[in-house]
């Protein structure tokens, strides 16, 4: 079936999976994207949105906005800026995320906070944002990238796996709220992805890491990538509320 063209929004989307993200979705099912992020090389949005524009190479138009994901008002914004250069949001993929890994013994209150307030705070943020034109036209698909640690936690994680379970508990509520405007609302729980995020890790803790994961690799930004690109499309009309695990058989 011949798909319809969407706009869509990723959060954090200037590198890592965000990335991967967004330009699966230009290939497939969108004739423009938008990242917000809160910093790129150089500071310069427009740059960094015209080099992706150029990867991808289809025609789609990219465009980048700086905003705090954890900031309400930079989310409106965002919001305000995709309907103005893209004339509308039918994608929302919520994927700014942060770790500030440490034993709870030793963990600060400050990080607790910010990673709740950029990982979880920041989904409430952009949700509320965007559901307001999504509602309007009765259309809207929204992806939470959580983590297979908001299922099962992680020793070292209690403010990232907090946050992540409360991403699940959040997309269940909104596929449940926005069902009857025909929203879809569902999670993606990435194992261990090879970006940024996981780069500190070193070899033997990876190695620790890959004997809980039964495709015995690490996954690549793109793995998550295809999963989003489906739960956007058409194909997936009829899923909503679901936490879909992409981590090489990790947990089940
Ligand atoms: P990454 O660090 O490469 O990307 C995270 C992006 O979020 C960056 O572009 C960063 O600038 C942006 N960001 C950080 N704070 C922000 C803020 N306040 N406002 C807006 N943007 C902000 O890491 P990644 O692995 O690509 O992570 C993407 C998502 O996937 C995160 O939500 C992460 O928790 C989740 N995830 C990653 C893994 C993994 O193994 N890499 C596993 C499970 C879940």
């Amino acid at each position: 079936m011949e798909e319809k063209k969407l706009r869509a929004i990723v959060t954090g989307g200037s590198r890592g999976i965000g990335k991967a993200i967004l330009i699966e979705l230009a290939k497939r099912n969108c004739s423009s994207v938008m990242f917000s992020d809160v910093i790129v090389e150089g500071d310069d949005f427009d740059a960094h949105a015209k080099k992706i524009e150029e990867e991808i190479g289809n025609g789609t138009k990219v465009y980048g906005f700086k905003a705090d994901a954890s900031n309400f008002a930079d989310a409106e914004a965002t919001i305000e800026a995709a309907i103005e250069k893209m004339g509308g949001v039918d994608i929302l993929i919520n994927n700014a995320g942060i770790t500030r890994d440490n034993l709870l013994m030793r963990m600060s209150e400050a990080d607790f906070d910010l990673v709740i307030n950029i990982n979880l705070k920041s989904v409430f943020n952009y949700t509320k944002a965007a559901i307001k034109p999504m509602m309007k036209q009765r259309f809207g698909k929204i992806v939470n990238i959580a983590s297979v640690v908001g299922l099962i936690g992680n020793a070292g994680q209690a403010n990232y796996s907090a946050s992540k379970a409360g991403v699940i508990g959040f997309t269940k509520t909104m596929a449940r709220e926005l069902s009857s405007r025909n929203i879809n609302v569902n999670a993606i729980a990435p194992g261990f992805i090879e970006t940024n995020m996981t780069a500190k890790l070193n070899e033997n803790q990876k190695e620790a890491l890959l004997t809980n994961v039964p495709l015995k690799r690490m996954g690549q930004p793109e793995d998550i990538a295809r999963v989003v690109a489906f739960l956007c499309s058409s194909d997936a009309d009829y899923m909503t509320g679901q936490v879909l695990a992409v981590d090489g058989g990790m947990v089940m």
